[in-house]
């Protein structure tokens, strides 16, 4: 029915820089974690503003190791949202701690504020707040509670580089400065850059150490540092650690990625702009809205079907597909998946389950042009006009 190729949810950016990139490591004959790992995770960190970072296999990795260097373990309460990814509650399980969930708010999907003490026990030893596709969550009030109960909060910002957060009456500044203690990110293709798959953690100095020595089972001399010594030295490994490593050629094409990141993050914005001016006010549909203390990098663009809209999710996004649209249901809830069956739930989350069933993710990538955009709109409205 229709000629034109399917215009898909996203795409990564990825040039010939990026090959080069790639290629120049490559032919260095050092291609294990090194002084490229290195010299991205100096950037990464001067980017968002972070005193050190530490780079990592995944964002799943990431999470894993925040949650190590904290100390999390068994009988350990970590609260967070079933609302995610099921990376985000995963990671609490990898530590053997429990996920407590509490519900979202429907305008960013994020962690509700309001729920947090009732979420509080005495074995609650961490909150674990999402920046859920880009958007900021409530950090001001999060971090309020926290400090109130003397709790950390690790940030999951898969998705939230380039985003902003305004705490403590201050300005807009970047996800991943010391906000909460630590903040953890993701580089797979669908995220806002990529390194194929990839990972990183920013934070204070000493935890960061941890985290590099965590991530290489733990040992005491990295394989660099015993490369370049003069002498012959033995490195130790005092406890159990992971092989979490990132490889320089992933690193060298992540430092590629971070040089586009302005440009990259513009044109998100620009996207999200006009969609949400050109859906505002329709009867059918909820829209995502940046709270006053945030701003999103539009890492995923959503809207969300009111309990007026007679279409099904599933309805609306064959719809689309029919008119060579792709789109993806609202985020999963890891509490109706059968790896959580076993976990009771503290608390109803009927927010949370209806943005599943009733979020769509529409195309928004940097490279998308204005005419795809406009054939998304076109396709949307031809829908929910039945
Ligand atoms: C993608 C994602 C993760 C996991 O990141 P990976 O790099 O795929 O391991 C964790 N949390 C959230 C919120 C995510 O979106």
């Amino acid at each position: 029915m229709d000629a034109l190729p399917l215009i898909p949810v996203a795409r990564p950016t990825l040039g010939e820089e990026e090959a080069a990139a790639a290629r120049r490591v490559i032919l260095s004959g050092w291609v294990v974690q090194g002084p490229e790992v290195a010299a991205f995770e100096e950037e990464f960190a001067a980017r968002v503003g972070a005193p050190a970072a530490a780079a990592c296999s995944s964002g799943t990795a990431a999470l894993h190791l925040a949650l190590l260097a904290l100390g999390v373990g068994p009988g350990d309460e970590v609260i967070t949202v079933s609302h995610s990814f099921i990376a985000t509650a995963n990671a609490v399980r990898y530590v053997g701690a429990t996920p407590v969930f509490v519900d979202v708010e429907l305008h960013t999907g994020n962690l509700n504020p309001e729920l947090l003490s009732a979420a509080l026990s005495p074995r609650t030893r961490a909150i674990l707040a999402v920046h859920q596709l880009g958007m900021p969550c409530d950090l001001p009030r999060i971090l309020a509670f926290a400090r109130e109960h003397g709790l950390p909060v690790i940030e999951d910002a898969a998705c939230a580089l380039g985003s902003e957060v305004a705490v403590d009456g201050g300005g807009f500044q970047p996800v991943g400065r010391p906000h909460g203690l630590l903040a953890t990110f993701s580089f797979h293709p669908r995220k806002v850059i990529t390194t194929g798959d990839g990972g990183m953690v920013t934070g204070p100095p000493e935890l960061i150490g941890r985290i590099r020595r965590l991530r290489t089972h733990a040992m005491s001399l990295s394989t660099a540092e015993r490369h370049r010594a003069a002498g012959v030295v033995f490195e130790e490994y005092p406890e159990v650690g992971w092989n979490y490593r990132l490889t320089d050629i992933q690193a060298a094409v992540g430092r590629e990625q971070l040089k586009r990141l302005p440009e990259m993050l513009a044109a998100r914005r620009r996207l999200a702009a006009r969609y949400l001016e050109a859906l505002k006010g329709h009867p059918w549909l909820l829209l995502p809205r940046e709270p006053a203390y945030g701003r999103s990098n539009w890492q995923s663009f959503w809207i969300i079907l009111a309990p007026e809209c007679p279409l099904s999710q599933r309805q609306v996004m064959e719809g689309l597909k029919a008119r060579g649209v792709d789109s993806r249901r609202g985020v999963m809830c890891a509490h109706r998946e059968g790896a959580y069956r076993d976990l009771p739930l503290r608390f109803p989350l009927p927010v949370s389950e209806y943005l599943q069933d009733r979020a769509i993710i529409l195309p928004l990538f940097p490279e998308m042009t204005e005419a795809e955009q406009a054939r998304v709109l076109e396709a949307l409205k031809e829908v929910l006009a039945g």
